[in-house]
């Protein structure tokens, strides 16, 4: 049996070899030429020349042996509806939903917007687009309209899919007026707007442009749309994330290596086999959705379950007796996930029958130590935390047990996976730190291996300007994660180095929340800092000075512009970056040049000492900082 030292070191020195291996694991129409190209660094080319095609991969190759074995189950404790989808009946759905999509005017290589809450045709508007060659771009249904609108407006799509309605904790929450204002805003729309209509809420249809999903899949039952080949590095799609700016990224994933680098992981990091079902609770917005939810758990010839709803409705037990009705054999969630349920812990949690159940992985922040311990207590199976980004697309630390198994470290998301050349450097002088338990900022090696970013969608500079350095002639890409190793080449990360932070796993740009509370007409400066909850992880708290003080001098005149300040955010960024706390401060700690100390305010909320510290102009702004923290 190979080793996983060995398994690794043959990624590194021999990645030839290792991923053509590694390619036999999808279908191609026609073999690629070259493993890889590496000519325009920091640019790959992965399976050149080779032919494929994700849908294909997904559903079709699957049809000859497991046509009537179940792909899709979804569960929505919100509306209480379970469906069920075989193979078969997701190649027919998809095709449907692709016959829709080609009658509204796309064609291969336009891009289709997707805004959509947790249901099947979600997944089959995304399947339908990796059949047809569209690319892509699902939006997190929790953001709000004008966040949407800078989506719309960077990623030009030809068609928008969205829906009536979502649900949350027994709310409907309306879509359609979201991504009509949404619409108001752009200074280019498309042309048709397709409306999945659940009869949540009232969809007034704008004549010409809206379309509805009901009346056409009547019309395309049993239609049907072959694959189109595509070259392995066109895009399959892209996914906006949050970076150092205001303005989103379209992360750019390819075809091939995307399939390939999934096929891969679920072998050898999921330890999934075909007739096996995933369960991955995290939403179709977010890159873990795209990939654990979607294609992954497909590619292996998986059943893949769909949730709409909380974790605690109709009360805490709810994901552990889907996870005995459906035989769910892996699990995939988040830290704050596990935390939520932790508060439930003398409720009647963990009484369904779990055998199925091999493992649980838990990614997207932090996992830390007690709730780490005490969910493996719970369950008594093995919790793998792992690594990763909206970049990577796959996990770039975690444990490959599929090749070797290895015990978890609490705290710690493990080792590097396979074709990760992983590396901590010094954050001043750029050198390696090859010493254990010393800090620095996590680095990979490029090139990057299949499946990662392959671009910023049409912006080439900003991709390399954003991630890439040259460290003696090679280029290195950046996590922006300070990590540490221990002696057994274990990495613990400890958080980010930029102005990203996460909150429940979520990642959010500080300077775009900042960016919107400027616009408040009494603000003058603001800094959003993230600082540590001890059950999302982070969250986000907002250091405000203002133009008027008088203003806010009165308990009640502060407390309306605190309340038009997350109003303004809930507005243009959605619910999920409302800020837990704003507090108004005299003024704003900063250097001589001009730039704010935010890890100088997030350690005085923290109750830590704020550290070096000497090139601040004003030290006394400290304490009033420390003034302002203090719970009223
Ligand atoms: P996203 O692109 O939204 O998946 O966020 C990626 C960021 O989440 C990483 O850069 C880390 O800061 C954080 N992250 C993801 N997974 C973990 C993990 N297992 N442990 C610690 N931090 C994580």
């Amino acid at each position: 049996m190979t080793t996983y030292t060995e398994f690794y070191r043959r990624s590194i020195d021999e990645p030839d070899d290792f991923w053509a291996e590694q390619a036999s694991l999808i279908d191609w129409e026609k073999p690629f030429e070259r493993v890889r190209d590496y000519g325009s660094p920091p640019f790959t080319r992965w399976f050149v020349g080779g032919l494929t095609n994700l849908c294909h991969n997904a559903i079709d190759r699957h049809l000859a042996n497991r046509a009537d074995q179940t792909a899709l189950i979804w569960v929505s404790t919100e509306t209480g509806q379970e469906e069920t989808y075989s193979f078969g009946d997701l190649h027919a759905e998809v095709q449907t939903m692709a016959a829709i999509i080609l009658s509204l005017g796309v064609k291969r290589g336009d891009r289709v917007l997707i805004y959509m809450p947790m249901i099947p045709q979600a997944v089959f508007a995304m399947l339908a687009c990796a059949r047809i060659g569209a690319v892509h771009s699902v939006v997190f249904g929790g953001f709000a309209s004008s966040s949407l609108a800078s989506r719309i407006e960077d990623a030009r799509p030809t068609l928008i899919i969205s829906a009536d309605a979502g649900c949350r904790a027994g709310k409907v929450i309306p879509y359609k007026p979201l991504l009509d204002e949404a619409l108001e805003l752009v200074s280019t729309r498309p042309a048709k707007v397709l409306i999945v209509d659940r009869g949540l809420a009232p969809t007034p249809m704008r004549a010409h442009r809206d379309e509805s999903y009901i009346s056409l899949r009547q019309e395309f039952l049993g239609a049907t749309v072959a694959c189109e080949w595509l070259e392995s590095s066109s895009p399959s799609y892209t996914l906006y994330t949050s970076g150092t700016t205001g303005n989103p990224k379209a992360v750019q994933r390819d075809t091939g290596g995307y399939s390939v680098a999934l096929a891969a992981s679920m072998k050898h990091i999921f330890c999934g086999s075909p007739g096996e079902t995933f369960f991955t609770t995290s939403d179709i917005g977010w890159v873990v959705g795209h990939s654990y939810i979607v294609y992954g758990p497909l590619i292996a010839g998986m059943a893949t379950l769909l949730y709409e709803g909380l974790p605690t409705r109709p009360d805490p037990g709810i994901w552990w007796r889907l996870v005995e009705k459906y035989k769910v054999t892996t699990m995939f969630s988040s830290p704050t996930a596990i935390r939520v349920m932790k508060q439930h812990e003398n409720e009647s949690l963990f009484e369904a029958d779990l055998s199925s159940l091999r493992s649980l992985y838990l990614a997207g922040e932090p996992l830390d130590v007690p709730t780490g311990k005490w969910i493996n207590g719970a369950l008594r199976k093995p919790i793998i935390d792992n690594y990763w980004q909206t970049e990577s697309g796959w996990p770039i630390l975690a444990l490959a047990n599929g090749v070797e198994s290895a015990d978890s470290k609490f705290g710690s998301p493990g080792l590097p996976m396979y074709g990760f050349s992983v590396r901590l450097i010094d954050d001043q002088t750029g050198e390696e730190i090859t010493v254990a338990n010393r800090k620095g900022i996590l680095i990979i090696d490029g090139p990057l291996p299949p499946g990662c970013i392959q671009t910023i969608a049409n912006d080439d500079e900003r991709f390399v300007k954003t991630y890439w350095s040259k460290v003696r002639g090679r280029y290195v890409y950046s996590t922006f994660d300070w990590g540490v190793r221990d002696e057994d080449g274990y990495y613990f990360i400890l958080g980010r180095a930029d102005d990203v932070i996460n909150v429940a796993g979520h990642r959010l740009g500080t300077r775009e929340i900042e960016e919107t509370i400027s616009g408040h007409p009494n603000v003058a400066e603001v800094a959003v800092v993230g600082v540590a909850d001890p059950l999302k992880g982070q969250v986000a708290v907002a250091f405000i000075t203002v133009k008027d003080r008088s203003a806010v001098a009165a308990s009640e005149g502060a407390s309306t512009q605190k309340h038009e300040i997350l109003k303004l955010v809930e507005l243009r960024l959605g619910a999920i970056a409302r800020p837990a706390r704003v507090l108004f401060v005299p003024a704003l700690p900063k250097t001589r040049s001009g730039k704010l100390l935010r890890r100088a305010i997030q350690a005085i909320y923290e109750g830590r000492e704020p550290g070096n510290i000497t090139t601040i102009e004003d030290p006394s702004v400290l304490g009033a900082i420390a003034e302002s923290v203090i719970p009223t």
